[in-house]
Protein backbone atom coordinates (compact mmCIF):
# COMPACT_ATOMS: atom_id res chain seq x y z
CA UNK A 1 0.00 0.00 0.00
CA UNK A 2 1.53 3.34 -1.05
CA UNK A 3 -0.68 5.73 -0.02
CA UNK A 4 -0.10 8.39 2.52
CA UNK A 5 -1.62 11.50 4.01
CA UNK A 6 2.22 12.99 4.24
CA UNK A 7 5.40 12.60 1.79
CA UNK A 8 8.73 14.64 3.96
CA UNK A 9 10.93 14.24 0.49
CA UNK A 10 14.62 14.55 2.37
CA UNK A 11 15.62 12.68 5.89
CA UNK A 12 17.99 15.95 6.36
CA UNK A 13 17.62 18.83 8.87
CA UNK A 14 14.20 19.98 7.85
CA UNK A 15 12.72 16.77 6.97
CA UNK A 16 13.67 15.49 10.13
CA UNK A 17 12.84 18.50 12.41
CA UNK A 18 8.86 18.50 10.64
CA UNK A 19 8.97 14.29 11.34
CA UNK A 20 9.59 14.74 14.75
CA UNK A 21 7.41 17.66 16.01
CA UNK A 22 4.55 15.86 13.86
CA UNK A 23 5.00 12.61 15.79
CA UNK A 24 5.82 14.86 19.63
CA UNK A 25 2.39 16.85 18.75
CA UNK A 26 0.48 13.43 18.00
CA UNK A 27 -0.57 14.94 14.07
CA UNK A 28 0.38 10.99 13.36
CA UNK A 29 -0.96 9.55 15.44
CA UNK A 30 -3.61 8.61 13.18
CA UNK A 31 -2.35 9.45 10.33
CA UNK A 32 0.48 8.25 8.34
CA UNK A 33 3.66 9.59 6.68
CA UNK A 34 6.28 8.40 4.59
CA UNK A 35 9.77 9.91 4.04
CA UNK A 36 12.08 9.30 1.60
CA UNK A 37 16.03 10.04 1.37
CA UNK A 38 18.92 9.26 -1.16
CA UNK A 39 21.04 8.41 1.58
CA UNK A 40 21.84 4.94 2.66
CA UNK A 41 22.09 5.21 6.04
CA UNK A 42 22.53 8.34 8.90
CA UNK A 43 26.28 9.58 10.37
CA UNK A 44 27.60 12.44 11.93
CA UNK A 45 27.74 14.77 8.72
CA UNK A 46 27.10 18.14 9.97
CA UNK A 47 27.60 20.54 12.66
CA UNK A 48 25.04 23.13 12.90
CA UNK A 49 26.02 26.83 14.96
CA UNK A 50 23.95 29.25 15.76
CA UNK A 51 23.39 31.87 18.53
CA UNK A 52 20.30 30.20 20.78
CA UNK A 53 17.66 33.51 20.47
CA UNK A 54 14.47 30.72 20.06
CA UNK A 55 13.99 28.00 22.01
CA UNK A 56 13.88 24.31 19.58
CA UNK A 57 13.78 20.66 20.95
CA UNK A 58 17.46 19.70 20.34
CA UNK A 59 19.09 21.46 23.35
CA UNK A 60 19.44 18.00 24.40
CA UNK A 61 21.92 17.07 21.18
CA UNK A 62 24.59 19.48 21.77
CA UNK A 63 28.19 19.20 20.66
CA UNK A 64 29.00 22.18 23.13
CA UNK A 65 28.15 25.81 24.32
CA UNK A 66 30.17 28.80 24.52
CA UNK A 67 29.00 32.44 26.28
CA UNK A 68 31.81 34.62 23.92
CA UNK A 69 32.78 34.30 20.15
CA UNK A 70 36.29 35.81 18.77
CA UNK A 71 36.32 37.56 15.67
CA UNK A 72 39.95 38.08 14.31
CA UNK A 73 41.68 40.76 12.06
CA UNK A 74 43.88 43.41 13.05
CA UNK A 75 42.87 42.80 15.92
CA UNK A 76 40.91 40.87 18.07
CA UNK A 77 36.98 41.46 19.21
CA UNK A 78 35.26 39.48 21.42
CA UNK A 79 31.67 39.19 21.18
CA UNK A 80 29.55 38.56 24.85
CA UNK A 81 26.71 36.37 24.18
CA UNK A 82 25.81 34.81 27.58
CA UNK A 83 22.19 36.15 26.89
CA UNK A 84 22.23 34.01 23.65
CA UNK A 85 24.60 31.10 23.98
CA UNK A 86 26.51 30.28 20.80
CA UNK A 87 25.77 26.58 20.37
CA UNK A 88 26.45 24.20 17.96
CA UNK A 89 24.17 20.59 17.40
CA UNK A 90 25.77 17.52 17.12
CA UNK A 91 23.70 15.43 13.53
CA UNK A 92 24.37 12.77 15.21
CA UNK A 93 23.09 13.22 18.10
CA UNK A 94 19.88 14.97 16.54
CA UNK A 95 19.65 11.86 14.05
CA UNK A 96 19.84 9.47 16.58
CA UNK A 97 17.27 11.43 18.75
CA UNK A 98 14.79 11.37 15.94
CA UNK A 99 14.58 7.80 14.79
CA UNK A 100 14.23 6.56 18.50
CA UNK A 101 11.59 8.95 18.91
CA UNK A 102 9.68 7.75 15.85
CA UNK A 103 10.71 4.17 15.64
CA UNK A 104 7.49 3.23 17.98
CA UNK A 105 5.28 4.97 15.47
CA UNK A 106 4.02 2.31 13.31
CA UNK A 107 2.46 5.29 11.11
CA UNK A 108 5.92 6.29 9.71
CA UNK A 109 7.85 4.67 7.33
CA UNK A 110 11.30 5.47 6.23
CA UNK A 111 12.47 5.24 3.08
CA UNK A 112 16.34 5.27 2.94
CA UNK A 113 18.53 4.67 -0.52
CA UNK A 114 15.22 6.12 -2.17
CA UNK A 115 15.71 8.97 -4.30
CA UNK A 116 12.71 10.73 -4.96
CA UNK A 117 12.97 11.19 -8.70
CA UNK A 118 9.59 12.92 -9.72
CA UNK A 119 6.85 14.97 -8.26
CA UNK A 120 3.36 15.23 -9.88
CA UNK A 121 0.19 16.28 -8.70
CA UNK A 122 -3.13 14.14 -10.16
CA UNK A 123 -6.81 14.35 -8.62
CA UNK A 124 -5.75 16.84 -6.30
CA UNK A 125 -2.90 14.22 -4.66
CA UNK A 126 0.65 14.30 -5.14
CA UNK A 127 2.18 11.45 -6.94
CA UNK A 128 6.47 10.51 -6.23
CA UNK A 129 8.12 8.41 -8.36
CA UNK A 130 11.14 6.42 -6.36
CA UNK A 131 13.03 3.72 -7.64
CA UNK A 132 10.47 3.32 -10.16
CA UNK A 133 7.82 2.82 -7.80
CA UNK A 134 4.73 5.31 -7.30
CA UNK A 135 3.90 6.80 -4.07
CA UNK A 136 1.00 9.23 -3.02
CA UNK A 137 -0.12 11.44 -0.55
CA UNK A 138 -2.57 14.31 0.34
CA UNK A 139 0.31 16.73 1.32
CA UNK A 140 3.85 16.59 0.71
CA UNK A 141 7.10 18.22 2.07
CA UNK A 142 9.92 18.96 -0.26
CA UNK A 143 13.41 20.14 1.11
CA UNK A 144 15.03 18.48 -2.07
CA UNK A 145 17.08 21.13 -3.97
CA UNK A 146 17.02 22.66 -7.66
CA UNK A 147 19.25 25.00 -8.37
CA UNK A 148 17.13 27.04 -10.97
CA UNK A 149 17.46 30.05 -12.82
CA UNK A 150 16.81 32.98 -9.94
CA UNK A 151 18.49 36.26 -11.41
CA UNK A 152 20.74 36.38 -8.32
CA UNK A 153 24.53 35.75 -8.52
CA UNK A 154 25.83 32.57 -8.20
CA UNK A 155 28.07 33.29 -5.12
CA UNK A 156 28.82 30.19 -2.18
CA UNK A 157 29.89 29.88 0.98
CA UNK A 158 31.94 27.28 0.29
CA UNK A 159 34.38 25.00 3.43
CA UNK A 160 36.04 22.00 4.43
CA UNK A 161 36.61 21.19 8.37
CA UNK A 162 37.96 19.03 10.54
CA UNK A 163 38.43 18.17 14.00
CA UNK A 164 42.18 18.29 14.61
CA UNK A 165 43.54 16.00 17.46
CA UNK A 166 47.35 17.51 19.34
CA UNK A 167 49.36 15.41 20.69
CA UNK A 168 51.30 17.99 22.76
CA UNK A 169 49.86 20.31 24.93
CA UNK A 170 48.58 23.99 22.95
CA UNK A 171 47.19 27.02 23.89
CA UNK A 172 44.10 26.68 22.68
CA UNK A 173 41.86 29.88 23.07
CA UNK A 174 38.52 28.34 25.28
CA UNK A 175 36.46 30.52 22.85
CA UNK A 176 35.08 29.97 19.38
CA UNK A 177 36.89 32.06 16.21
CA UNK A 178 33.78 33.47 13.97
CA UNK A 179 36.19 34.76 11.65
CA UNK A 180 39.97 34.69 11.71
CA UNK A 181 40.52 36.53 8.66
CA UNK A 182 44.55 36.27 9.10
CA UNK A 183 44.66 34.42 6.14
CA UNK A 184 44.62 34.58 2.34
CA UNK A 185 42.21 36.38 0.75
CA UNK A 186 42.63 35.28 -2.95
CA UNK A 187 40.23 37.10 -5.04
CA UNK A 188 37.37 36.72 -2.71
CA UNK A 189 36.55 36.23 0.84
CA UNK A 190 38.58 33.83 3.13
CA UNK A 191 38.50 33.23 6.64
CA UNK A 192 38.75 30.40 9.62
CA UNK A 193 36.33 29.33 11.65
CA UNK A 194 37.14 27.23 15.04
CA UNK A 195 35.62 25.31 17.47
CA UNK A 196 37.41 24.86 20.97
CA UNK A 197 36.45 20.64 21.82
CA UNK A 198 39.43 19.81 24.66
CA UNK A 199 42.51 20.86 26.30
CA UNK A 200 44.29 19.15 22.51
CA UNK A 201 41.18 19.10 20.30
CA UNK A 202 39.84 21.58 17.68
CA UNK A 203 37.06 22.03 15.08
CA UNK A 204 39.02 23.91 12.25
CA UNK A 205 37.05 25.01 8.92
CA UNK A 206 38.50 26.99 5.90
CA UNK A 207 35.46 29.13 4.30
CA UNK A 208 35.51 31.50 1.37
CA UNK A 209 32.96 33.61 0.11
CA UNK A 210 33.51 33.24 -4.01
CA UNK A 211 31.90 32.02 -7.02
CA UNK A 212 33.23 28.81 -7.42
CA UNK A 213 31.26 25.69 -5.30
CA UNK A 214 33.99 24.10 -4.00
CA UNK A 215 37.93 24.02 -3.86
CA UNK A 216 39.21 20.32 -3.87
CA UNK A 217 40.24 18.59 -0.53
CA UNK A 218 43.83 19.13 -0.99
CA UNK A 219 43.50 22.57 -1.23
CA UNK A 220 41.38 23.10 1.80
CA UNK A 221 43.95 20.68 3.84
CA UNK A 222 47.34 23.00 2.91
CA UNK A 223 45.02 25.77 4.18
CA UNK A 224 44.20 23.81 7.12
CA UNK A 225 47.95 22.92 7.85
CA UNK A 226 49.17 26.39 7.59
CA UNK A 227 46.51 27.73 10.17
CA UNK A 228 47.74 24.85 12.73
CA UNK A 229 51.13 26.06 12.06
CA UNK A 230 51.52 29.80 11.61
CA UNK A 231 48.13 31.49 13.10
CA UNK A 232 48.16 28.40 16.45
CA UNK A 233 51.88 28.39 16.08
CA UNK A 234 51.73 24.29 16.35
CA UNK A 235 54.71 22.76 14.93
CA UNK A 236 54.58 19.15 16.55
CA UNK A 237 52.67 15.85 15.79
CA UNK A 238 48.38 15.93 15.26
CA UNK A 239 45.69 14.14 13.54
CA UNK A 240 42.70 14.60 11.99
CA UNK A 241 39.30 13.60 12.86
CA UNK A 242 35.88 14.19 12.16
CA UNK A 243 35.07 16.02 8.71
CA UNK A 244 32.25 18.00 6.95
CA UNK A 245 32.45 19.70 3.51
CA UNK A 246 29.86 22.22 2.74
CA UNK A 247 28.63 24.70 -0.18
CA UNK A 248 25.98 27.05 0.97
CA UNK A 249 24.31 28.37 -2.18
CA UNK A 250 24.24 32.57 -0.91
CA UNK A 251 21.35 32.95 -3.68
CA UNK A 252 18.02 31.82 -3.26
CA UNK A 253 15.74 29.37 -5.86
CA UNK A 254 12.65 30.17 -7.39
CA UNK A 255 9.76 29.03 -5.08
CA UNK A 256 7.10 29.02 -7.52
CA UNK A 257 5.88 25.40 -7.67
CA UNK A 258 2.83 24.47 -9.95
CA UNK A 259 1.33 22.63 -7.26
CA UNK A 260 -0.06 23.89 -3.98
CA UNK A 261 -0.30 20.72 -2.69
CA UNK A 262 3.75 20.26 -2.23
CA UNK A 263 5.68 22.71 0.65
CA UNK A 264 9.02 23.27 0.20
CA UNK A 265 11.23 22.95 3.44
CA UNK A 266 14.50 23.68 4.65
CA UNK A 267 16.98 25.59 2.36
CA UNK A 268 14.74 24.59 -0.13
CA UNK A 269 12.25 27.03 0.74
CA UNK A 270 15.10 29.79 1.08
CA UNK A 271 15.72 29.43 4.70
CA UNK A 272 19.07 30.31 3.93
CA UNK A 273 20.28 33.71 5.66
CA UNK A 274 22.25 34.91 1.87
CA UNK A 275 24.72 36.44 4.03
CA UNK A 276 25.72 34.14 6.36
CA UNK A 277 24.22 31.01 5.57
CA UNK A 278 22.57 30.36 8.79
CA UNK A 279 19.79 28.13 8.52
CA UNK A 280 19.15 25.96 11.35
CA UNK A 281 17.46 28.02 13.44
CA UNK A 282 15.41 29.42 10.85
CA UNK A 283 13.96 25.31 10.13
CA UNK A 284 13.28 25.25 13.73
CA UNK A 285 11.04 28.17 13.57
CA UNK A 286 9.33 27.62 10.30
CA UNK A 287 8.91 23.99 11.42
CA UNK A 288 6.85 25.37 14.44
CA UNK A 289 4.69 27.25 12.92
CA UNK A 290 3.93 24.91 10.01
CA UNK A 291 2.52 22.34 12.89
CA UNK A 292 0.86 24.84 14.23
CA UNK A 293 -0.65 25.06 10.98
CA UNK A 294 -1.56 21.52 10.28
CA UNK A 295 -3.04 21.09 13.92
CA UNK A 296 -5.78 23.95 13.77
CA UNK A 297 -6.38 22.62 9.79
CA UNK A 298 -5.30 25.98 8.72
CA UNK A 299 -3.95 26.21 4.68
CA UNK A 300 -0.53 25.51 4.17
CA UNK A 301 1.88 27.34 1.91
CA UNK A 302 5.19 28.36 1.18
CA UNK A 303 6.99 29.78 4.16
CA UNK A 304 9.02 33.04 3.67
CA UNK A 305 12.26 34.76 5.49
CA UNK A 306 10.95 38.53 6.38
CA UNK A 307 11.52 40.28 3.69
CA UNK A 308 13.54 43.19 5.40
CA UNK A 309 16.76 40.57 5.54
CA UNK A 310 15.77 39.19 2.19
CA UNK A 311 16.66 42.95 0.99
CA UNK A 312 19.62 44.08 3.49
CA UNK A 313 21.29 40.40 2.22
CA UNK A 314 20.93 41.47 -1.33
CA UNK A 315 22.31 44.67 -1.31
CA UNK A 316 24.95 43.24 0.85
CA UNK A 317 26.04 40.89 -2.07
CA UNK A 318 26.14 43.38 -4.49
CA UNK A 319 28.43 45.18 -2.02
CA UNK A 320 30.51 41.84 -2.01
CA UNK A 321 30.42 41.43 -5.57
CA UNK A 322 32.22 44.60 -6.12
CA UNK A 323 34.42 44.80 -2.74
CA UNK A 324 35.51 41.23 -2.92
CA UNK A 325 38.94 40.85 -1.92
CA UNK A 326 38.00 44.02 0.98
CA UNK A 327 35.07 42.10 2.10
CA UNK A 328 36.87 41.03 5.03
CA UNK A 329 37.49 44.55 6.47
CA UNK A 330 33.86 45.29 5.57
CA UNK A 331 32.64 42.40 8.11
CA UNK A 332 35.01 43.54 10.58
CA UNK A 333 33.89 46.63 10.43
CA UNK A 334 30.84 45.33 11.18
CA UNK A 335 31.39 43.32 14.24
CA UNK A 336 33.66 46.30 15.41
CA UNK A 337 31.05 49.21 15.36
CA UNK A 338 28.37 47.36 17.01
CA UNK A 339 27.54 45.61 20.71
CA UNK A 340 27.10 42.05 20.21
CA UNK A 341 23.38 42.24 20.82
CA UNK A 342 22.53 44.26 18.33
CA UNK A 343 24.94 42.10 15.62
CA UNK A 344 23.12 38.50 17.01
CA UNK A 345 19.82 39.58 16.64
CA UNK A 346 20.43 40.99 13.10
CA UNK A 347 22.35 37.41 11.94
CA UNK A 348 19.00 35.68 13.50
CA UNK A 349 16.67 37.18 12.11
CA UNK A 350 15.77 38.91 15.14
CA UNK A 351 16.16 42.84 15.45
CA UNK A 352 13.83 45.26 15.60
CA UNK A 353 14.02 48.87 13.55
CA UNK A 354 16.53 50.55 15.58
CA UNK A 355 18.73 47.58 15.68
CA UNK A 356 18.64 47.75 11.92
CA UNK A 357 18.96 50.93 11.65
CA UNK A 358 22.53 50.94 14.16
CA UNK A 359 23.60 48.12 11.42
CA UNK A 360 22.75 49.77 8.01
CA UNK A 361 24.93 53.00 10.15
CA UNK A 362 27.76 51.29 10.50
CA UNK A 363 28.38 50.03 6.96
CA UNK A 364 30.19 52.03 4.62
CA UNK A 365 27.94 54.71 3.79
CA UNK A 366 29.31 55.67 0.53
CA UNK A 367 29.52 52.19 -1.19
CA UNK A 368 25.93 50.89 0.23
CA UNK A 369 24.13 54.12 -0.57
CA UNK A 370 25.43 53.46 -4.16
CA UNK A 371 24.07 49.82 -4.09
CA UNK A 372 21.05 51.01 -2.74
CA UNK A 373 20.34 53.65 -4.96
CA UNK A 374 21.38 50.99 -8.30
CA UNK A 375 18.82 48.29 -6.55
C1 LIG B 1 28.43 20.93 6.15
C2 LIG B 1 27.38 21.98 6.46
C3 LIG B 1 27.44 22.69 7.65
C4 LIG B 1 26.44 23.65 7.96
N1 LIG B 1 26.54 24.33 9.13
C5 LIG B 1 25.57 25.21 9.46
C6 LIG B 1 25.61 25.91 10.70
O1 LIG B 1 26.58 25.80 11.45
N2 LIG B 1 24.57 26.72 11.02
C7 LIG B 1 23.48 26.90 10.19
O2 LIG B 1 22.55 27.62 10.54
N3 LIG B 1 23.46 26.30 8.98
C8 LIG B 1 24.46 25.46 8.60
N4 LIG B 1 24.40 24.83 7.37
C9 LIG B 1 23.30 25.18 6.46
C10 LIG B 1 21.99 24.40 6.78
O3 LIG B 1 21.64 24.53 8.13
C11 LIG B 1 22.12 22.92 6.51
O4 LIG B 1 22.45 22.74 5.15
C12 LIG B 1 20.85 22.14 6.83
O5 LIG B 1 21.22 20.79 6.85
C13 LIG B 1 19.74 22.40 5.81
O6 LIG B 1 18.67 21.52 6.07
P1 LIG B 1 17.83 20.90 4.88
O7 LIG B 1 16.86 19.97 5.46
O8 LIG B 1 17.35 21.98 4.00
O9 LIG B 1 18.91 20.10 4.00
P2 LIG B 1 19.66 18.75 4.42
O10 LIG B 1 19.92 18.70 5.87
O11 LIG B 1 20.83 18.68 3.48
O12 LIG B 1 18.62 17.62 4.06
C14 LIG B 1 18.18 17.38 2.74
C15 LIG B 1 18.05 15.87 2.61
O13 LIG B 1 17.38 15.59 1.38
C16 LIG B 1 17.97 14.48 0.77
N5 LIG B 1 17.66 14.58 -0.65
C17 LIG B 1 18.03 15.56 -1.50
N6 LIG B 1 17.49 15.33 -2.72
C18 LIG B 1 16.75 14.20 -2.62
C19 LIG B 1 15.95 13.46 -3.53
N7 LIG B 1 15.78 13.85 -4.80
N8 LIG B 1 15.36 12.32 -3.09
C20 LIG B 1 15.51 11.91 -1.81
N9 LIG B 1 16.26 12.57 -0.90
C21 LIG B 1 16.86 13.71 -1.29
C22 LIG B 1 19.45 14.60 1.11
O14 LIG B 1 20.10 13.36 1.04
C23 LIG B 1 19.41 15.16 2.54
O15 LIG B 1 19.46 14.15 3.51
C24 LIG B 1 25.39 23.90 7.04
C25 LIG B 1 25.38 23.22 5.82
C26 LIG B 1 26.35 22.28 5.53
C27 LIG B 1 26.30 21.58 4.18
Amino acid sequence: MNNFDFIIIGAGCSGLSLLYEMNKSNILKNKTCAVFDKRKKFSKDKIWSYWNVFEHSFSDCLLDQWDKVIVKGNEEIILDCKDFAYQSVDSEKFYNKILKNISDNKNIKLFLDHSVDEIREENDQIIINSKNELFKANLVFDSSLKINNSKDSKIYQHFYGCEVNFKENINLSKYPTLMDFNCDQGNWTHFFYTLPLSDKKIFIETTWISDQQNSTIDEYMSEINEYIQKNLNYKKEYTFGYNEMGSIPMFHFKQKTEYKKIIKIGAAANLTRKSTGYTFLNIQNFTKELVQKLIKNQIISNVQIQSKYNFLDKIFIKVLLEQKSNMHKIFFRLFKKNNAKDIISFLSNDSNFIQDIKIILSMPKLIFIKKLLNF
